[in-house]
């Protein structure tokens, strides 16, 4: 048994870096809500979008170290591990940001995978199952080429993409309730409830 996993606020939250990284180089006021849709919806208001296009290149290729994963992310996946699920990770994100330095966003990414998502010394997930996709379909094919019993991802296009395959149990991750219209799949809020989903 398979389960996919999307990375980009699904895995891993990045409210607060946003937050910070937008206060130190001066760009929002503090009272700024701390989550990442408040910083760009912020700077789109005063006209700054470039800035936010540059500080995302920024923060996934440069600063990652200051990323947390979701509240129980270590522990649901050390769990369906010890359950016997095989985990994979499927991402689609563009090598590269569209402004700014050319960091590389697959190399910060896999890195982060691999050097945070560790149990006793090792990785829950190891540099085989990383997948990183440039486009959303091609991302779709894989989750499908792999054979995932269930895919987990923050965005409902993904799970409702039309080569998405039926086999596939989606899970939809939204923690701040953006989704409640959702019904064509599972949604769970938290990491917790994930873990339920799973039986484990
Ligand atoms: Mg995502």
């Amino acid at each position: 048994m398979k389960i996919g996993l999307d990375f980009d606020n699904t895995i891993v939250r990045y409210d607060d870096v946003f937050y910070r990284v937008a206060l130190e180089q001066g760009l929002i006021p503090a009272n700024t809500p701390i989550s990442k849709v408040s910083v760009r919806d912020y700077l789109r208001s005063v006209g700054k979008e470039a800035y936010w296009t540059e500080m995302q290149g920024y923060v996934y290729g440069s600063r990652m170290d200051d990323v947390q994963p979701f509240s129980n992310v270590i522990e649901t996946l050390s769990a369906a591990r010890d359950a016997g699920w095989e985990l994979f990770i499927v991402s689609h994100k563009t090598r590269h940001p569209f402004m700014g330095p050319k960091y590389d966003l697959h190399e910060a990414a896999r890195n982060w995978i691999l050097t945070h998502l560790v149990v006793d010394g090792e990785p829950l997930i190891g540099s085989d199952s990383i997948n990183f996709r440039e486009q959303k379909d091609s991302k779709v094919e894989r989750v499908n080429e792999l054979g995932c019993d269930v895919f987990l991802d923050d965005l409902p296009e993904i799970l409702n993409a039309t080569n998405f395959s039926d086999s596939i149990r989606g899970v939809l991750f939204d923690p701040d309730d953006h989704h409640t219209d959702f019904t064509s799949a599972k949604r769970v809020r938290s990491w917790f409830e994930f873990k339920e989903f799973l039986e484990i």
